[in-house]
């Protein structure tokens, strides 16, 4: 029987998912089938309890059902309880494992696909959502000088970094603040977690941010830069890059936890890239 896994989301119809999933199995030579499942907003629990009834071995959760994936899990790795948030489910025995690979994911399509190592760099991580708290954890495990979460609520940029800087013992590197806290300083790495660009917005960014020879890095990605690509490039970064390596990195993670097999990643972004 052909294994089963699908993308909950809502919406979810735009997903590239299932291409990329089914561009992974035939890549490894896994027999699997992988489908994009609207789950009504208030019919989570339902839609995934019916996969599962129906055979389904996993699934990955797109938004808004990340941090109602977490409560539904009976169990979480360890990365995914410090996120807060699961974007890749296990159907195992009875048991739903919680995993959530996205701050694998990013950290992968920035070493290996970008060919750029955050240890000893001045990091600045725009946001303090879930996909914010998903990506911290491994990027402070690359060995920042500096790692400096900065969001619209400050509050809860500095709940993130205080909760953060505990567990990694990082007081000294990572800090939470606003953004007017930030005139003055530069990076040499800035990431925009924040949904801005999907309103064609800008976080209040002030001149001056972008150090020589940083890359700036947007999560969300589409047709040409956002509006926070195209500020980085008038700002000087020295290089600008979108999203789509994260979601195709996250999706090779979440193979991996599944089937046991790395797919290559790089090779399909390049043939998303050229598509
Ligand atoms: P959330 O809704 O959890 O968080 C949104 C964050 O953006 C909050 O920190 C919010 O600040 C901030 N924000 C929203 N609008 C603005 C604005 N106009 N100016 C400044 N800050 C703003 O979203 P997620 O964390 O789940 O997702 C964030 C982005 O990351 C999305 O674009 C998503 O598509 C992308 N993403 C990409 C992935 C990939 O694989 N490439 C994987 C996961 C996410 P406040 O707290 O003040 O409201």
């Amino acid at each position: 029987m052909t294994d089963r896994y699908c993308v909950f989301g809502n919406p979810v119809a735009h997903s590239k998912s299932p291409a990329i999933h089914a561009a992974f199995a035939r890549q490894t030579g896994q027999d699997l089938r992988y489908d994009a499942i609207l789950a009504p907003l208030d019919g989570f629990a339902a839609a995934v309890a019916g996969f599962v009834a129906a055979g389904g071995r996993g699934a990955n959760v797109t938004v808004p059902f990340k941090e109602e994936a977490f409560r539904l899990s009976t169990r979480r790795t360890a990365r995914a309880e410090l996120a807060g948030a699961v974007n890749t489910l296990s159907f195992d025995d009875g048991e739903v494992i919680g995993d959530n690979t996205d701050g694998a994911g990013l950290v992968r399509d920035l070493v290996d696909n970008l060919g750029y190592v955050p240890a000893g760099r001045r990091v600045l991580l725009l946001g303090a959502g879930g996909a914010a708290r998903g990506v911290l954890g491994p990027l402070l495990e690359t060995g920042p000088a500096r790692l400096v979460v900065v969001n619209r609520t400050a509050a809860r940029a500095h709940e993130l970094a205080s909760r953060f800087a505990e567990h990694f013992a990082a007081r000294d590197t990572l800090a939470g603040s606003g953004y007017d806290a930030l005139d003055g300083s530069a990076f040499d790495l800035v990431i925009n977690a924040t949904s801005a660009s999907l309103g064609g917005d800008l976080p209040a960014l002030p001149d001056g941010l972008f150090a020589a020879g940083s890359l700036a890095y947007d999560m969300m990605y589409g047709q040409g830069d956002t509006p926070f690509m195209a500020f980085a490039r008038t700002q000087g970064a020295a290089r600008v890059a979108d999203g789509l390596g994260m979601l195709v990195e996250q999706a090779a993670e979440a193979f991996f936890v599944w089937r046991g097999v790395r797919p290559d990643g790089a090779a399909l972004l390049a043939h998303l890239r050229h598509a």
